[in-house]
């Protein structure tokens, strides 16, 4: 199972009839934003602002941003909102009622399948942070729609259910992560399989975060702040801290396993601190593709709310004479240990990878609440992959189970370090 296989369906089902009908006809698409007020939200809906005529927001989701997400609802008018808690949506509807404002507030995990599902929606921007985004994404693909995927952890933690919710519903899914976004740009619009496509590697660049250079001992000195001053993007909190650790080019690994059919020994990651090369394929012929551009997240998401076709993003354009010179060098795995344990855990299979997702998640909070040293989250990490190496997780609720036994296991460890 794999994107690739979803998309090879193109036209063989009815949803994909109905989903090239929606780009072709005058009506816009109904948009549901799950991660409304976070970094990949606001960029979205950026995009869809410039664009009315095409796409009309649905429904939006927010967490602790209570009145970033108020400001959403009264300029984009959704049918619905989505709030963690009863207090909050209570509040939020009471305010927006007095703006005059007929957005529906709703609050759980349920309404955030609901909206992620409901009849009307064509497609669903996954962007919660974390394995929280998993349920509604998955109810987005299980109920075949376009998904436009940010959120990596669902397929970390769920690669296999996920892509198979994917190939059965018939859902299109699109890669919004802008190394996944680059591949999916750089492969055939046909290709059916890696092999069939004559693809020998695919190639995720990392910028290598903002502690490229620092050495061992001064990593274990490092601040939340310093972690999420990323050098070429803005991001929410944790994948900032995924990226100076370099777990997030190990998520992305798993990712770009899941989504492109890949074995662990055609995915290679490249250090590329300008990140101005997105991604790139090597065919086995030599030639090598790949998708440049100004790092901006707009790109990808604007690539993947129009595919196939293409739509201004407000990105600015690429000036190739004020680059500077572009350079690559090998992720250093002593330094950045992360990167080798998501290897490992992809090698190892099974559950594995969602065992490294949950570790990661606490690890990461921890160390963004100031209770324990960036060091400590591999070790945390690599604690839990030796405990639950035998996990295998025969269906959903299993891995669920198992998702909170990893956590429960983390915060025990946590507490010790801190102790
Ligand atoms: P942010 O932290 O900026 O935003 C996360 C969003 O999820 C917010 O809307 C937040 O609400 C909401 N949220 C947080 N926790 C929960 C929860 N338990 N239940 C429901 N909603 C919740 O993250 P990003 O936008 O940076 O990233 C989102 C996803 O996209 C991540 O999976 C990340 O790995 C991925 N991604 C991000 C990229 C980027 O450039 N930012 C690039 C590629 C992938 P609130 O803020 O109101 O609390
Ligand atoms: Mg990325």
């Amino acid at each position: 199972m794999s994107l690739l296989s979803s998309l090879s369906l193109n036209g063989k089902n009815e949803r994909d009839n109905r989903v090239k009908q929606q780009v072709s006809s005058s009506s816009p698409q109904l948009l549901t934003v799950l991660g409304a007020t976070g970094t990949i939200g606001v960029n979205t809906l950026d995009v869809v602002a410039r664009h009315p005529d095409r796409y009309q927001v649905f429904a939006l989701s927010g967490g602790q941003q209570i009145d970033k997400l108020a400001q959403q609802c009264i300029q984009f008018q959704p049918r619905y909102a989505v709030t963690l808690e009863a207090a909050s949506a209570a509040q939020l509807q009471q305010g927006l009622r007095q703006q005059g404002c007929t957005t529906e507030v709703l609050y759980g995990a349920e309404a955030l399948q609901q909206i992620a599902a409901h009849p009307d929606v064509d497609a669903v921007m996954a962007a919660i942070v974390g394995a929280a985004g998993l349920p509604p994404a998955l109810a987005a693909a299980q109920a075949g729609k376009k998904v436009l995927l940010a959120n990596k952890e669902a397929l970390v933690m769920a690669g296999r259910f996920f892509m198979e919710a994917v190939t059965e519903s018939g859902a299109r899914l699109l890669p919004i992560d802008s190394e996944h976004n680059a591949i999916f740009q750089s492969l055939p619009a046909d290709c059916v399989s890696l092999a069939q496509a004559g693809v020998e590697k695919i190639i995720l660049t990392a910028s290598g975060g903002p502690f490229r250079q620092f050495s061992a001992e001064a990593l274990s000195s490092v601040t939340p702040a310093q972690a999420c001053a990323h050098p070429n993007w803005v991001m929410g909190r944790k994948i900032s801290v995924d990226s100076a650790s370099l777990m997030n080019k190990g998520l992305e690994v798993i990712e770009a396993r899941w989504l492109f059919d890949a074995i662990p020994e055609q995915i290679e990651v490249v250090v590329h601190p300008q990140s101005v090369i997105h991604s790139m394929v090597r065919y086995r012929d030599g030639s090598v593709l790949a998708q440049l551009g100004t790092p901006d997240m707009r790109t990808p998401i604007a690539h993947a709310l129009a595919w196939p076709e293409r739509i201004t993003a407000g990105v600015a354009a690429l000036d190739f004479l004020s680059l500077p010179p572009l350079t690559f060098e090998q992720p250093d795995l002593v330094r950045f240990p992360a990167l080798s344990l998501a290897f490992a855990a992809l090698e190892q299979g099974a559950d594995a990878p969602a065992v490294l997702n949950a570790a990661n998640e606490i690890a990461v909070a921890a160390f963004l609440a100031e209770k324990i040293r960036f060091t400590a989250i591999p070790q945390l990490v690599e604690n839990a992959l030796t405990h639950f190496a035998h996990a295998n997780s025969g269906c959903l609720d299993d891995l669920f189970a198992l998702d909170q036994a990893v956590r429960s296991y983390t915060l025990q460890h946590v507490e010790r370090i801190t102790c």
